[in-house]
């Protein structure tokens, strides 16, 4: 049945000030059975699509929505090849409808309001549905007030590209191949926390090779809302190693935050007074959780939904869940592994919750690779567990790449990369 409701505001106040009770779902509640529950995913990204598959691995009988607007979903994870020419579009493209062989309900809509305490769902197309569990997913939005300058038509003329889709990507690759002989880039990396901490970097290692070979003369200034950045010190040596003399990075302390960008002229202002007269100006600005989580009134004042690692349940809610980047998972990075990590445990939770049984919580992994040359990657892999409620990173402490390593060491992480992106999006979508 059709219904139009919007979650009222006060609605959404009443919920928020139940915050800090962390109830989990289903306290003092019968919970239905198993085979006629409804689960519904907001978001068909990694986070969504995995939640669903896992949620269907370990129950065959559950009811599983899951909700995504678009036909086709580009991966963030890979979309810096994308941009290099190393692969095409296609590489990274996955159609969340494909995964309805799995008998995962696909529904090709965005969701506009959720009423977290009624657990109602409304879509785009007049549709309103009730759900068990509500999972969200909706990953990252842009906010256009972290650059001034840098906004509106100007980030849609200009798209930072986080991924973004077949014309984002081609635009940052159409810019890369115009700048002009010996021509000028910025990259403006954006303040933490935001999807994928060493992205930014990896994508300038990727534009830096792509110059060498067309535009050995070209400048990357690297202009930071941050005074370190992941993995820094492989980025730094691998640079000095295959692009000697191309990228400069200038930290906030040294005052390299853009504050100013001028969309016709491509120059930027950074806090240190200096005027770049840049050729083209890559920004990525500062993020937050998807506008769907903030208008279902999950957010908190930092714009990410929190959640309690335990089971990814959102506190202050029954049978509320979130995954993924829109997450406040700290110490986890937003990366598609952590994702999938934390949709596989989510997943578990529910079904555990819904068959009224305890859930342990789940050890938890990242990794993350980084190419700087076709040929040449290197990585960090941390496991996270609940200790009083919070996730901490487990002893012993994350292992980095060798800072000094062979070229078939650096080879075979690359080799790697490849495999692990192939195995999960194989892991979430099927292929
Ligand atoms: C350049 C770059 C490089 C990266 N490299 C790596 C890497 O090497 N390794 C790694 O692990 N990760 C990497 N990542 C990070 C990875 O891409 C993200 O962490 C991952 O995509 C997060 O998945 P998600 O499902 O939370 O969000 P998303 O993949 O963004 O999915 C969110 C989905 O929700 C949908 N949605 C939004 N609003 C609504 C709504 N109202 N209703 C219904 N659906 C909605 C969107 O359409 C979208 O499809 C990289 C990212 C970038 C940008």
């Amino acid at each position: 049945m059709t219904e139009n409701v919007r979650m009222s505001a006060r609605r959404r106040r009443v919920l928020l000030g139940l915050g800090a009770m962390a109830l989990p779902a289903w306290l003092g509640a019968k919970p239905p059975p198993l085979a006629k529950a409804r689960v519904v995913v907001i978001g068909g990204g990694v986070a969504g699509a995995a939640c669903a598959r896992w949620l269907r691995w370990l129950s065959p009988q559950l009811r599983i929505v899951l909700i995504e607007p678009q036909a086709i979903v580009y991966s963030g994870f890979f979309c810096n090849t994308v941009i290099a020419g190393l692969h095409p579009l296609a590489h990274v493209a996955r159609q969340p409808a494909a995964l309805s062989d799995d008998r995962i309900e696909v529904v090709a809509a965005a969701v506009t309001g959720v009423e977290t305490d009624r657990r109602r769902i409304y879509l785009s197309d007049g549709r309103a549905l009730s759900a068990d569990a509500i999972v969200l997913a909706p990953g990252i939005a842009m906010r256009s007030d972290s650059v001034a300058g840098f906004d509106g038509l100007a980030m849609r003329d200009n798209p930072p590209a986080w991924p973004g889709g077949r014309k984002a990507l081609a635009t940052v690759r159409d810019r890369l191949l115009a700048l002009p002989p010996g021509g000028v880039v910025v990259v403006a990396p954006p303040a933490a926390p935001y999807r994928c901490p060493p992205g930014p970097y990896e994508r300038v290692s990727l534009f830096a090779h792509v110059l060498l070979q067309r535009n050995p003369r070209a400048k990357i200034l690297i202009a930071d809302a941050k005074d370190s950045f992941s993995k820094q010190t492989l980025f730094l040596e691998a640079w000095a190693r295959h692009y000697p003399g191309m990228i400069e990075w200038i930290g906030r302390q040294d005052g390299g935050q853009v504050e100013h960008y001028d969309h016709a002229s491509q120059r930027v202002q950074l806090a240190n007074g200096d005027v770049i007269a840049a050729d083209w100006s890559h920004i990525i600005p500062q993020q937050k959780a998807g506008l769907v989580a903030e208008s279902a009134g999950v957010t908190d004042r930092s714009g990410w939904i929190s959640v309690d690692p335990t089971d990814f349940h959102v506190p202050g809610t029954q049978g509320v869940y979130a995954v993924g980047d829109a997450t406040q998972a700290q110490p986890m990075p937003k990366s598609a592994f952590s994702a999938y990590n934390q949709a596989r445990a989510c997943s578990h939770a529910i079904v555990a919750s819904l068959q009224g049984r305890p859930f342990e919580p789940e050890l938890l992994a990242n990794t993350c690779y980084s190419m700087v040359t076709p040929d040449a990657a290197f990585s960090v892999s941390s496991l996270y567990e609940v200790r009083r409620g919070q996730l901490r990173i487990r002893n012993p402490d994350s292992q980095l790449s060798p800072l000094i390593a062979s070229v078939e060491a650096r080879r075979r992480e690359a080799d790697e990369a490849r495999a692990l992106y192939a195995h999960l999006m194989r892991l979430c979508y099927g292929r």
